[in-house]
């Protein structure tokens, strides 16, 4: 009797920690056909990371925009259904191909000492994004949202009227690092984004590569220097916050239809 007890207990141990470990994924590149047919019925929205391969400090990786963007967009989808796109890194920048002149046009700048790689005219981004909405409209979504690099978001903000009427869908042109103005943390590679990818890949983030005197703000990083001040505290509260926002945009949204 003991040991059915026992078998019972320890079975319903290993299936209640199995299901903890399968979770089902909401990328798109991962999904069976069945499996996004339900995810697009129950939520019809896509979350598009805008990002670069983009000097980020000597801290942080490459693609931290379009990283930290997928870590937000996964944890919205997880929570309120959805499917989260690949990354798209190639976009618009400060760096416009002219003579360079400011510490930020720097780094954005082809090169091999910063590894900056992502730079394409205003005009190839607009036919990529276009078409990007076409199909997704085509595919079924009614939302996309698009969350990442600065100049790629603020890109979309300037025309995503164009697009919403052209192809029928709703676009939300978003940032969860820019809205952190009360904490007064903001720019490139600074306190916001480091905390995030110190959330999402805390395994990606080399803190100890930028100097630890906090009067020194390091080359790359806009703002103060983030090391000893970025948590991954601060990153949750964000994204307790704008999933909350983002969400109710959504629903709202939803809704009306
Ligand atoms: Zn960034």
């Amino acid at each position: 009797m003991i040991k059915s007890v026992l078998f019972i207990i320890s079975s319903t141990v290993l299936l209640s920690s199995c299901k903890t470990e399968i979770q089902e994924s909401v990328l798109y590149e991962e999904l069976t056909p069945s499996a996004f047919r339900q995810r697009l019925a129950e939520a019809p929205v896509a979350y598009l990371p805008l990002g670069t391969l983009e000097y980020h400090g000597e801290h942080l990786p490459l693609g931290t925009d379009a990283l930290h963007s997928k870590g937000f967009f996964t944890k919205m989808a997880r929570e309120n259904g959805g499917i989260v796109l690949p990354i798209m890194v190639l976009g618009p920048s400060w760096f416009t191909g002219k003579p360079i002149d400011t510490l930020i046009a720097i780094h954005c700048t082809p090169s091999p000492k910063t590894g900056s790689c992502y730079w394409i005219p205003d005009s190839v981004y607009h036919t990529l994004l276009d078409n990007q909405f076409s199909l997704l409209a085509k595919t079924g979504f009614e939302i996309v949202v698009v969350h990442g690099h600065a100049p790629s978001v603020i890109y979309v903000e300037r025309h995503f009227k164009e697009w919403e009427k052209k192809y029928d869908i709703h676009i939300i042109p978003y940032f969860i690092y820019r809205d952190n103005g009360e904490l007064g943390y903001s720019g490139h590679a600074g306190v916001n984004e480091t905390s995030l990818m110190m959330y999402y890949y805390p395994d990606l983030v080399k803190i100890d590569s930028i100097t630890s005197d906090a009067s020194v703000t390091p080359y790359g990083i806009q703002g103060i220097n983030p090391r000893g001040i970025a948590s991954v505290q601060i990153a949750k509260d964000m994204e307790t916050k704008h999933v909350a926002i983002l969400n109710d945009k959504i629903e709202a949204i939803l809704s009306n239809e």
